[in-house]
């Protein structure tokens, strides 16, 4: 363990990238904009490169706070930090956090673990150990700091919900020797853990389950409905619905769902959480492939393929704890959300936005020093 690693994050502000600096899917509207810094403070995001966490960087560095980005891309990209690694305050430090980290911050978001089911399911193992011990030691940082730690938990550990919708005191229904095991039990061994940290140790913590959340930035390898949709629409493949596509989830855009990751870390200590964070609307997976093939104008078709082994059969949050704590709800309904989603792949499909593995994006990105501590 590289002791050394708190003086020596990657000197990512000095550099010109030559990137543009904005999102131009992120079009804030009166009411929607995340918090205004109180005092700048500087915040650890680990999972930092993946799809939430590099918007939630942005996000961090808009209301005028500091970041230290953390993330050893295991199923990030580098590409998703393009508009953050050149803005004045943001640090960027290449590490797993399986392994201890020793820095100085204000506040802990634990983004990093691998949220798609294909990537998840690839390496249970590590999935497991990434959720647990990544969980332990942020919450030994946090103790050890004395700052608040946010951890992002997920609608999985509901499991296939017997209770519809789900609210924060249904304690779920969920596989524990399954292929979805390593996620949904990782999730909610770290809850478990950051519970008794709170209790045992005093830690501040905040703790948000997640529901399915889309929009720019996804990878258009990670397997997931919304992306796999809109690129095989995008490409000319028929799309793929799994079962018979009446399976239910409720798709919450990334800026909604980023808005509400803030003001949760923003709440009095007494504030821990669990607190659903997600779009109470409700569609089948078969209205989503409709709604995609309806907005490319694609000539594509539904293709049926086998469901996956316990895949949950309905999933939509009861948001009235995140309405009547945090005054959050959902700003973007599902068209404009994939209006966005849809012009982001389009451009990444026509070589415009780099994403990982791409030609393009190497020449611009691999002169990108890292710190490596793993
Ligand atoms: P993502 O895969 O795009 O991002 C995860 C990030 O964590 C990636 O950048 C990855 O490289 C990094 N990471 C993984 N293992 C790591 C490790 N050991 N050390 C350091 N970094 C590591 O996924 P996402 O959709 O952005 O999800 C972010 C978080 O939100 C995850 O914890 C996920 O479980 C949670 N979540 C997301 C959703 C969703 O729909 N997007 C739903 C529920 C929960
Ligand atoms: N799904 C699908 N076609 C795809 C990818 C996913 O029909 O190409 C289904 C999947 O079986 C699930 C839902 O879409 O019922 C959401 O899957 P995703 O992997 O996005 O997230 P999950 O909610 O399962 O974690």
């Amino acid at each position: 363990m590289n002791t050394e690693m708190n003086l020596r994050f990657t000197e990512s502000k000095a550099r010109d990238t030559g990137l543009p600096g904005t999102d131009p899917e992120h079009e804030p509207k009166a009411g929607n904009e995340p918090p205004r810094a109180s005092r700048r403070r500087r915040f650890l995001v680990t999972g930092g490169g993946g799809f939430v966490g590099s918007f939630l960087c942005e996000r961090l560095l808009d209301a005028e706070h500091d970041v230290l980005c953390v993330d050893n891309f295991l199923t990030g990209q580098i590409e998703n930090l393009k508009s953050v690694i050149a803005r004045p305050g943001f640090r960027l430090l290449h590490h797993d956090i399986t392994h201890p980290l020793h820095v100085e911050v204000d506040g802990i978001f634990n983004l990093a673990c691998p949220a798609s089911p294909v990537h998840y399911q690839s390496d249970p193992i590590r999935t497991t150990k990434i959720n647990v011990q990544g969980a332990l030691n942020v919450l030994g940082l946090a103790k050890r700091l004395h700052v608040p730690v946010l951890q992002a938990s997920t609608s999985e550990v509901y499991g296939d919900p017997a209770v519809h919708p789900q609210a924060e005191s249904y304690w779920g229904h969920v596989n524990p020797t399954g292929p979805r095991a390593c996620y949904d039990e990782g999730k909610r061994c770290a809850e478990t853990l950051f519970f008794d940290y709170h209790r045992q140790h005093g830690v501040s913590i905040k703790v948000a389950r997640i529901f399915n959340t889309y929009g720019p930035r996804m990878s258009q390898h990670d397997g997931r409905v919304v992306s796999n949709m809109i690129v095989q629409a995008l490409t000319g493949q028929d799309l793929t619905v799994y079962g018979d596509g009446q399976q239910t989830r409720s798709f919450c855009y990334v800026d909604d769902l980023v808005r509400g990751l803030m003001l949760l870390m923003e709440t009095p200590g007494h504030v821990t959480g669990p607190i659903n964070l997600g779009n109470p609307v409700e569609f089948t997976v078969h209205d989503l492939a409709h709604k995609v093939i309806k907005k490319t104008g694609s000539r594509c078709r539904v293709r049926f393929m086998p469901l996956p082994q316990d895949d949950p059969t309905r999933r939509r949050p009861d948001i009235a704890q995140a309405r009547e704590i945090l005054g959050w709800q959902p700003m973007v309904g599902l068209d404009a959300g994939l209006d966005r989603t849809i012009r982001y792949f389009d451009r990444v499909l026509k070589g415009g936005e780099p994403q990982r593995g791409d030609v393009a994006s190497k020449a611009s990105w691999l002169a990108v020093p890292l710190l490596d501590t793993a």
